[in-house]
């Protein structure tokens, strides 16, 4: 069984996130496997291991270059990767980014399943995996917080407010994971060590048959008009409990109908 990850290299959300003068976000920094994708390399790894062999691909498109989040993901166990790089993806939007992603799939052979996070950590739309099911013309199931294959079938537990729905579709099929669908094994020091190794196939979306008004700002069907900085959060109520504490978290929940 073949699964390609679809792994997105972001600067780190720990520190403090930059904007270009285009008011993009400043992306010539150090980049890291976004997290949320860890729960997708990992997934895939465990089907490709539960059907008895097969391997794991990643895809991913970042600038300049950047192999460092694809080198984490590899040293987890993934066998090789397809990146995508070049000067004329900035300001690719979601619909450029989908683009690309599928015709890395493409690059890298297929699969019998791809799988995505639901959405990244800093453009967060959760738009590029049903994206990139439609422009391979596969079944697209998203919010997947269990996943199980047999019988050329995927079969997902998609998560709901309710709690879940048991959706299935036929193989190939685009996959979108739940954070905390499993537990991310950290690469241990051999798997760090052989990382170093793994093939990367790195190519420019000219490579891929892509024309320059497919990606980048020239492909976008967004414009970015105005940036303005985030109201500050208020700060919240604090509530001295003289033993009638309780009624007033009560309310409080009851007033946003979360109760
Ligand atoms: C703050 C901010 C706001 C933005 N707003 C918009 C917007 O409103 N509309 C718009 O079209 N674009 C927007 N973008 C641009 C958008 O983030 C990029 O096009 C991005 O490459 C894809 O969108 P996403 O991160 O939202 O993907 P999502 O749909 O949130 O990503 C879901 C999953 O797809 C995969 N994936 C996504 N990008 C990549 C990648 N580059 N390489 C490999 N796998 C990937 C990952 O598995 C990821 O977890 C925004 C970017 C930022 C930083």
């Amino acid at each position: 069984m073949n699964v390609i990850v679809c792994v997105k290299q972001i600067p780190d959300p720990a520190l403090p996130g930059e904007l270009d003068p285009d008011h993009t976000l400043k992306r010539d920094v150090k980049l890291i496997l976004d997290e949320s994708d860890m729960y997708g390399v990992e997934m895939a790894l465990q089907l490709v291991d539960a059907a008895g062999g097969g391997e794991v691909t990643l895809v991913s498109m970042a600038p300049n270059s950047e192999k460092g989040g694809l080198r984490t993901a590899l040293a987890m166990g993934a066998a090789k990767a397809v990146l995508v790089s070049d000067g004329s993806l900035a300001g690719s939007d979601s619909l450029g980014t989908a683009r690309v992603l599928a015709r890395a799939v493409e690059r890298a052979g297929g699969a019998d399943l791809v799988l995505t996070a639901t959405e990244s950590t800093d453009g967060y739309t959760g738009t590029v995996p049903g994206q990139v099911a439609e422009l391979l013309g596969w079944p697209s199931l998203t919010f997947a917080k269990k996943v199980d294959v047999a019988d050329g079938k995927v079969t997902i537990q998609r998560q709901t407010e309710a709690g879940y729905d048991v959706v299935e579709a036929p193989l190939p099929a685009v996959v979108s994971v739940t954070a905390g669908v499993v537990e991310p094994r950290y690469p241990s020091f051999k798997g760090i060590m052989a990382a170093k190794n793994k093939p990367i196939d790195e190519c420019t979306p000219s490579d891929l048959g892509l024309s320059g008004d497919q990606v980048g700002w020239s492909g976008a069907r967004q414009e970015i008009v105005s940036v303005a900085a985030a109201p500050e959060r208020e700060a919240g109520e604090k509530i001295e409990d003289d033993g009638t504490a309780h009624e007033r978290v009560v309310a409080f929940l009851e007033e946003l109908k979360l109760i």
